[in-house]
């Protein structure tokens, strides 16, 4: 069974762990740089990206997540895809830059921040897993504005991408972990 770390620092980890677990997946909270050695791969969740960056410099993780990113999958959702990018905008702050991908941060604006919607996947991801439109949560979620040459979107919505691959990681600007569909999960796994 693979091991799956999810970031527990802040955010919706705990969403993240239950989703895991369904699709098949060992999981573990990371919150210490020890916890590193032995997981296949790693979730970073949604939440709040400033909040999280803060508290990865403060329990010196921030450089441990980069080099584990440098060898091991990593999936980023929302605040989680934003450290991932390697550029990111409004207001522009630090990243891992992991994967190469411009975002702007609460793209979609204040009014209608959060929503949502029905989209489909590309048939590469139907492929993958299996057919049917994803519902995709967005809660203040970033836009992809730029994606670089080695990646492939696997979803968009409203032109925009929302679900990336780029090697092995992969970001969703949405929120699978709150919706009972496992695919993108799965997706994920099949990676490690
Ligand atoms: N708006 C948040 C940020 O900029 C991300 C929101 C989320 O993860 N749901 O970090």
């Amino acid at each position: 069974m693979k091991k799956v770390g999810v970031l527990a620092l802040q955010g919706d980890f705990a969403a993240h762990g239950a989703a895991l677990e369904r699709a098949g997946a060992e999981t573990v909270f990371v919150r210490e740089r020890s916890q590193f050695a032995d997981l296949d791969g790693l979730v970073i969740p949604g939440g709040e990206s400033t909040t999280m960056l803060k508290l990865l410099h403060h329990d010196e993780l921030f450089e441990a997540l980069m080099e584990f990113g440098r060898r091991k999958p990593v999936f980023g959702t929302c605040a989680g895809a934003i450290l991932l990018a390697s550029d990111v905008s409004h207001p522009a702050q630090e990243s891992l830059g992991l994967m190469d991908l411009s975002v702007e941060r609460n793209g979609y604006g204040r009014q209608i921040d959060s929503r949502v919607a029905e989209i489909d996947p590309d048939p590469d991801f139907a492929k993958r897993t299996a057919p049917g439109k994803l519902e995709a949560v967005f809660i203040r979620a970033p836009i992809i504005r730029r994606t670089g040459s080695g990646a492939k979107v696997l979803a968009r919505y409203a032109g925009d991408p929302v679900l990336v691959e780029q090697g092995p990681h992969l970001v969703a600007t949405f929120h699978p972990e709150l919706t009972a569909d496992l695919r993108v999960h799965e997706l994920f796994l099949q990676k490690l």
